[in-house]
């Protein structure tokens, strides 16, 4: 998984579909939303990592990308084929649950700027 993979506010901007300004994270943590970011780094969906392994058993995992993540990740709770295959479980359900969230926060605000651009345009007909 890489950062030109994902359809993330950086990728976005980088593609002219959002304007450059607009780039932050959703969670409002004030930082620039890139996978990297997002997964691993955000204060608010990067935490969940340590909660995890805390609830896992495992050691906390340091790496700085996604696929190092990942690796040290899975390997963390040691080295039997079924520790790696139940780590790589927990995972990508973590990912998927922090790009769900990622996503609904999106949506949200997005919902909320229609809103209120469709009551503009009312108001200008009017
Ligand atoms: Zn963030």
């Amino acid at each position: 998984m890489t950062d030109i993979l994902l359809p993330t506010k950086v990728n976005l901007s980088y593609r002219g579909i959002l304007p450059v300004g607009d780039s932050h994270c959703v969670s409002g943590c004030g930082a620039v939303e890139s996978a990297q970011h997002v997964f691993l780094s955000c204060s608010t969906f990067g935490s969940l990592w340590s909660l995890v392994s805390s609830w896992v058993g495992s050691a906390s995992v340091t790496a700085l990308t996604l696929s190092d993540h990942f690796i040290q990740f899975t390997t963390s709770a040691g080295g039997t084929r079924a520790h790696r295959s139940f780590m790589q479980l927990v995972w990508l359900a973590c990912v998927w649950v922090v790009w769900t969230e990622r996503n609904c926060r999106l949506v949200q605000r997005l919902s909320k700027f229609f809103t209120s651009y469709a009551g503009q345009d009312q108001d200008f007909f009017l």
